[in-house]
């Protein structure tokens, strides 16, 4: 089973998929926690290169290539083998981020960056997505210092990013939870195990 985090700056997606990957250990399943960028040797170089302020103002089409050549890369190395292992994987952002931050946030047709994506994971796509939904304004309030380039961008365009997650979590209710990202840690955590239990294997 494939469980994807989506949300953006300061959303809680990191904390939360720690949680969830605590919890299904705990009910005995093997646990697969990873993120993007990043999770691999050469992830980690993109993600340097991704994230670099010295890269500010690096072409949305290259920016959305390298992170579909780390989600290739991840999805190969890490996640499928992993789910044909019969693991659950919690990972910490996937297509949909691209969708949001390299098409709404970037403004290049999300349809080009959804095929890019297809193929560049093999069309995998998560059994489940968490959205957790936070104004902007609150989630950067939240980071301590804009630390990487995108954080530094301006506030319309995370009003794009989120705008996007919404409509793309509006789409496919099957797919998605959307969970109150203001809420209180607990309660966003019984949320997300709640949906989780209703698709878990017996
Ligand atoms: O989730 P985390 O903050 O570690 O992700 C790193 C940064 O990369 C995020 O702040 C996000 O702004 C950016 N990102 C992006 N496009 C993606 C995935 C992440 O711009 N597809
Ligand atoms: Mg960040």
């Amino acid at each position: 089973m494939f469980i994807a985090f989506e949300g953006g700056e300061g959303s809680g997606k990191t904390t939360q998929s720690r949680l969830v990957a605590i919890w299904l250990r705990d009910q005995g399943f093997d646990v697969v926690q990873t993120r993007e960028p990043g999770a691999t040797k050469v992830g980690m170089r993109l993600r340097a290169i991704l994230l670099d302020a010295v890269h500010q103002g690096l072409s949305a089409r290259a920016e959305a290539l390298l992170y579909a050549a780390d989600r290739a890369e991840h999805v190969e190395k890490v996640i499928r083998p992993a789910l044909e292992r019969g693991a659950v994987v919690v990972c910490d952002r996937y297509i949909d981020s691209s969708l949001a931050y390299q098409g709404a946030g970037r403004e290049i047709d999300s349809r080009d960056v959804a095929t890019v994506n297809a193929w560049a994971t093999g069309a995998l796509v998560p059994d489940l997505t968490v959205l957790i939904d936070v104004p902007p304004a609150t989630g950067l309030a939240r980071l301590a210092s804009p630390a990487d380039r995108i954080e530094s961008e301006p506030l319309e365009f995370h009003e794009r990013v989120r705008r996007e997650f919404r409509a793309l979590a509006a789409a496919e209710p099957e797919r998605y939870l959307v969970v109150d990202g203001l809420a209180g840690q607990q309660e966003i955590s019984r949320a997300i195990q709640d949906r989780i239990r209703e698709i878990l294997p017996d």
